[in-house]
């Protein structure tokens, strides 16, 4: 074995020891409620297709359409040849949707942040970012040279303080960056206070709407929709990988900032565009999304189920207010654990411990979605009431009433 090698395996073998090691799950299926893993069919909730989409009739006849007409791959960078008239036509939609002037798209969210942060900021500049915000935020972070100042979960005062830092600092813009729902706890931002606050600074906000995107808003415009914020926040984030259930990140803002982004964006100047099979999958998922609005209804029904379903059972479902419900257990040894315990009983739900999460914080992150049948859920509740008693999780029952209060 290589000197490489043998280092690499000493700190795999360093995650073993901490019960972090996992290997990839594979799916012998599509993506869809229920998911066949290892020849078992098994409830899914570990899917971001929240609104069941990527299964969806009409987006699978786009892709294979536009694949006939226009190929399999774009052949270039957006900036060199790899601009096709449905690139632009998806970001022009994309606009509208948003309530924009504009909007861009990228591979994917992630790079989308890494695009934005890494653009937009300079050395004297100033980013205030939330201290949960997702991993692509603080990668973004770190491309850029501007002064970073974290400010404590949804802590108002918090971010008051540190914009009062960033003044005294000097610095030149002031970008307050947050995550519209949080992605391991189902909360959301404050965005109307923190747009507030932000404007009493002249600074100005980003939103990550990446799972609020087709779950908060008028048909799953985002939570800048979904607060009546249009035309307070300067950038909206958000992917087409989840709700959308295709795959790329886009920008949606004002010209200026486009015209910068694709001047300035790494991720976007160094990087091949899009298939146009995942254009125009994207093109009609917003169709979707606009005349089959019973989606998106039917999935906060079945969040509002399934989470008063595990309160009631006694699982701390910690801050959630989406359909992200994480079932917080402790160490990341008993995530697994019970992530196991209900695999075994037809659950697909993932374990999800340190570093992603704080060390006491290990849980079970589940997602329902729209494609949920009552039955489902309702069998994934009783798998999870098993999978306690078998493991023996203490549990503290609510009545109906304090679910309710
Ligand atoms: C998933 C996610 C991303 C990354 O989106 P991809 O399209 O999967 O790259 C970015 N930000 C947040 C908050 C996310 O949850």
């Amino acid at each position: 074995m290589s000197d490489l090698d043998s280092s690499l395996r000493a700190d795999l073998d360093q995650l073993r020891k901490e019960g972090r090691f996992r290997p990839l799950v594979v799916l012998e299926s599509p993506q869809d409620a229920e998911v066949v893993i290892g020849g078992r069919r098994l409830i899914n909730l570990s899917s971001n297709n929240y609104l069941g989409l990527n299964t969806h009739p009409r987006l699978k006849e786009a892709a294979i359409e536009a694949v006939r007409s226009w190929g399999a791959g774009s052949g270039a960078v957006r900036t060199i040849a790899g601009t096709q008239s449905i690139h632009e036509e998806l970001e022009a939609r994309l606009a509208e949707f948003k309530g924009t002037a504009a909007a861009l798209t990228l591979q994917s969210g992630y790079a989308a942040n890494l695009a934005v942060l890494g653009g937009v900021l300079a050395e004297a500049d100033a980013v205030v970012s939330d201290s949960l915000n997702h991993a692509s935020i603080i990668d973004g972070i770190r491309l850029t040279k501007a002064g970073r100042y974290l400010f404590p979960h949804r802590d108002m005062d918090g971010l008051q303080q540190r914009l009062e830092e960033a003044r005294r600092d000097g610095r030149r813009r002031v970008l307050v960056v947050t995550d519209g729902v949080f992605s391991m706890d189902g909360d959301i931002a404050p965005l109307p206070e923190i747009v507030e606050r932000a404007e009493a600074f002249g600074a100005s906000v980003m939103v990550d709407d990446a799972h609020a995107s087709g779950v908060l808003g008028r048909q799953g415009r985002g939570s800048v929709d979904h607060f009546g914020l249009e035309g307070r926040v300067a950038i909206q984030v958000g992917t087409l990988s989840k709700a959308v259930g295709v795959l790329g990140g886009y920008v949606a803002g004002s010209q200026e900032l486009r015209d910068t982004l694709i001047h300035l964006g790494r991720p976007f100047l160094f990087s091949t565009s899009h298939p146009p099979a995942v254009v125009a999958a994207c093109l009609a998922a917003l169709e979707v999304m606009q005349s089959e609005p019973e989606r998106q209804r039917q999935l906060w029904e079945n969040a509002r189920h399934f989470k008063a379903g595990l309160t009631s059972l006694g699982f701390d479902c910690g801050r959630s207010e989406t359909p992200i419900t994480p079932v917080i257990v402790g160490e990341a040894r008993h995530a697994m654990e019970l992530s196991d315990e209900l695999r075994r009983r037809g659950v697909f739900a993932q374990g999800i411990g340190f570093p992603t999460v704080a060390r006491d914080q290990g849980r079970v992150r589940t997602i329902v979605t729209s494609s949920h049948t009552r039955e489902q859920l309702d069998a994934a509740l009783e798998a999870f009431a098993d999978s306690a008693r078998a493991l023996g999780l203490e549990l503290r029952p609510k009545t109906q009433a304090a679910t309710e209060a």
